[in-house]
């Protein structure tokens, strides 16, 4: 029923595809939403106010050239005319689609006009059918998938599955919301935009809903006596500190204390630290375990990425070493030999401490006595990743750290005042970071920017949102502007994201860091925690896809050494309502102001790690509200959990049963 491969025309090859990304039943697939919409509905005329706008144009074919051909390359010009004005359509290595127009006729037309010598025209516009006039729906593609793939396949679902309801008739009636069904269909095949907004805001309704309700569901921030006693030795803890190559802050020494408190009370801990970008709060988190590892308790260090785990374990397993420590790495991709003689290891009580990635959560890496977890960059994890810890050990005590500032309505909220640390200011001071926000007619000057850095011996990270090219997606990539900027600029540049092998992964950073003036060109893998000092320059592509949040996590990478630094957002002209959001960008840095600001816009999915893609949606009205709609999310959820803490009344069984069911949806989807 719920089978992929029922799809027509959906086979193993594009199966896989789709697995990889996170589709794995036909729910899944219905779940998969578009990101932004094209609106066809409109047709327009070459005017000097559409200039770089993509749109829809119907014109008539007054002659079709001969295709010339230059390098390997070809390139075909047909002229045509709309509204008596003329427009070139301009070909570039596409051979078919010209000799698919036929003289005299009239096509619709879509594509970005350009104006240049007196002339309007347009590069590669696609034939756009007259039937898809309409409002078309844009997903994220890959190579392999592309958009009618991914729309076919949704449209086919639509019709044949049932998708039963996720919330309680009450809150529907409440909101006024559309059935599930209703939602999806509306999202997919849209008839207006009012349609899409009210899906929208069932779907964000829900996340934030659920989020906070199994939070309370769980008890994550209530009281949990423990009865493993710590005992903070002040001595050894003294000749640690010692062993450091700086002082602690006088904040980090009060978030330290506040920690200490904690692990000598008789209730478990459960303390969120918050520190901007390069506060340092990773070392609060080494202490912390090395007061629990001498203790004779086990602790795991878990961050959301290969590369930033690997990077804390390579920094302080030497440090641990000194006190006789052995530490140990476990990621996705520690090979399974390893896996096994770690995982033995920790069962055996040889293995005390484990820096990991979500790899700590499997089931079978149980430990001989856990009594600490950190979680690094906690916005990255959701709730049901805290449970699996909780389960390995109720009394668990747990250190949440996050540099993207919870706004303090949430936090709030989500822990208990006395449980917020906070690192102000940054150990060593901080160089100014310099924001400019440019569209893309300055490439080539940020390129000559780029160089520049370089000769000075500076470093630059170039962020892209995506790492292939991708034939109807315009979003920049790693591959394409790796192409363009080596051969543009004759310099060298390293190449990071994800789906480099770990190994490759480790040589980018590490070429990075040791070469002078190199260039990173990556995706948003860099955005936690990556702590290079020279790097003096980010340029981030598409930079309207980010959240403000991200944004300044990102620009956090720079500005860390004793350079002053630069970050450059790059967007499209027309994005106007994301360049005014870039204004938040360029004229703050304050982490906390950033936050609050991106809590108004867009709501808390990406603090609640319910926005797990960390892409932003283009449809900028449905953010405005989203905080609004947060707010009654939490009156609800408080309402209910006071009513029926264990959710037990009829009235809340679908709310129980969503929440027991997101709670292993990786092992539930494999299972269909
Ligand atoms: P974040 O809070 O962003 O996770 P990190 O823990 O990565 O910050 O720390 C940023 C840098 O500051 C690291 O290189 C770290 O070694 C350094 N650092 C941390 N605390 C101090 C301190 N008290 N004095 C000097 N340097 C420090
Ligand atoms: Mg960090």
């Amino acid at each position: 029923m719920n089978n992929l491969q029922e799809i027509k025309g959906l086979g193993p090859k594009k199966e896989k595809l789709l697995n990889s990304i996170g589709i794995y039943n036909k729910l899944d697939l219905i779940k998969y939403i578009p990101f932004d919409y094209l609106d066809l509905r409109k047709i327009y005329t070459p005017s000097t106010q559409n200039i770089d706008s993509t749109i829809c144009l119907k014109v008539k074919i007054m002659s079709i050239g001969k295709t010339s051909f230059f390098k390997g390359k070809n390139r075909t010009k047909l002229v045509s005319l709309c509204d008596d004005i003329q427009i070139d359509l301009i070909y570039f290595n596409d051979r078919f689609t010209p000799r698919s127009f036929v003289l005299g006729e009239e096509y619709y037309l879509y594509g970005k006009l350009k104006f240049n010598n007196n002339r309007y025209f347009l590069n590669n516009p696609k034939k756009i059918e007259e039937a898809n006039l309409k409002i078309i729906p844009k997903y994220r593609t890959k190579k392999g998938l592309n958009q009618k793939d991914i729309y076919k396949f949704i449209i086919e679902c639509l019709n044949d599955i049932d998708i039963s309801e996720s919330l309680p008739s009450k809150l529907i009636k409440k909101y006024n919301f559309q059935s599930n069904y209703e939602t999806y269909k509306n999202l997919h095949l849209p008839d207006n935009f009012e349609n899409i907004i009210k899906s929208r805001k069932r779907l964000n309704y829900e996340a934030y809903l659920y989020n906070l309700l199994s939070y309370k569901y769980f008890n994550f921030s209530s009281k949990k006596i423990k009865n493993s006693l710590i005992n903070v030795d002040k001595k050894k803890l003294k000749v640690f500190l010692s062993n450091l190559e700086f002082n602690l802050t006088k904040y980090q020494q009060k978030v330290l204390n506040d920690i200490i408190k904690d692990l000598e009370s008789n209730f478990s801990m459960n303390r969120l630290i918050q520190g901007d970008v390069g506060s340092g709060k990773t070392i609060i988190g080494i202490i912390a375990s090395y007061l629990v590892l001498e203790s004779g308790f086990d602790c795991v260090f878990i961050g959301p990425t290969e590369t930033l785990i690997t990077q804390h374990y390579n920094n302080y397993k030497n440090l641990l070493k000194k006190f006789g420590i052995e530490s140990y790495l476990l990621t996705g991709s520690t090979a399974l030999k390893e896996k096994k003689l770690i995982k033995n290891n920790l069962l055996s009580n040889k293995a005390k401490i484990l820096f990991s990635t979500h790899a700590a959560f499997e089931e079978d890496v149980a430990f001989y006595n856990l009594q600490l977890a950190i979680i690094d960059e906690q916005h990255k994890f959701g709730v049901r990743q805290r449970a699996k810890l909780i389960e390995k050990n109720p009394e668990l005590n747990l250190i949440v750290m996050s540099a993207t500032p919870i706004p303090r309505t949430l936090s709030l909220f989500l822990f208990n005042e006395e449980n917020i640390s906070v690192i102000e200011g940054f150990p060593l001071g901080r160089k100014k970071i310099n924001t400019i926000v440019l569209d893309y007619s300055y490439e080539k000057k940020v390129f000559d920017f780029i160089v520049n850095n370089s000769k000075k011996g500076n470093k630059t990270y170039i962020v892209l949102p995506s790492i292939d090219e991708s034939d109807d997606s315009d979003l920049n990539s790693v591959q394409s502007i790796y192409k363009k900027f080596t051969s543009y600029t004759g310099l060298e540049a390293f190449i990071l994201h994800g789906k480099l092998s770990a190994d490759e992964k480790n040589n980018a950073i590490e070429n990075f860091k040791k070469k002078n003036g190199s260039v990173l060109i990556s995706t948003t893998v860099i955005e936690v925690g990556i702590d290079v000092k020279e790097a003096s320059l980010i340029v981030i592509y598409n930079s309207e896809m980010y959240g403000l949040a991200q944004l300044h996590q990102l620009r956090g990478r720079v500005g860390r050494g004793k350079v002053e630094s630069t970050c450059i957002l790059l967007l499209d002209r027309n994005k106007k309502t994301a360049f005014k959001r870039m204004e938040i960008m360029k004229n703050s840095t304050d982490g906390f102001y950033i936050a609050e600001k991106d809590l108004q816009l867009r709501g808390p999915g990406d603090i609640l790690g319910t926005n797990q893609s960390g892409i932003q949606s283009e449809i900028d009205i449905i953010s405005m509200e989203n905080n609004k709609l947060f707010e009654e999310a939490r009156q609800d959820v408080d309402k209910i959990i006071s009513d029926d803490p264990r959710l037990e009344k009829e009235e809340n069984s679908i709310l129980k049963g969503e929440i027991i069911k997101s709670m292993d949806v990786d092992f539930l989807k494999r299972l269909n």
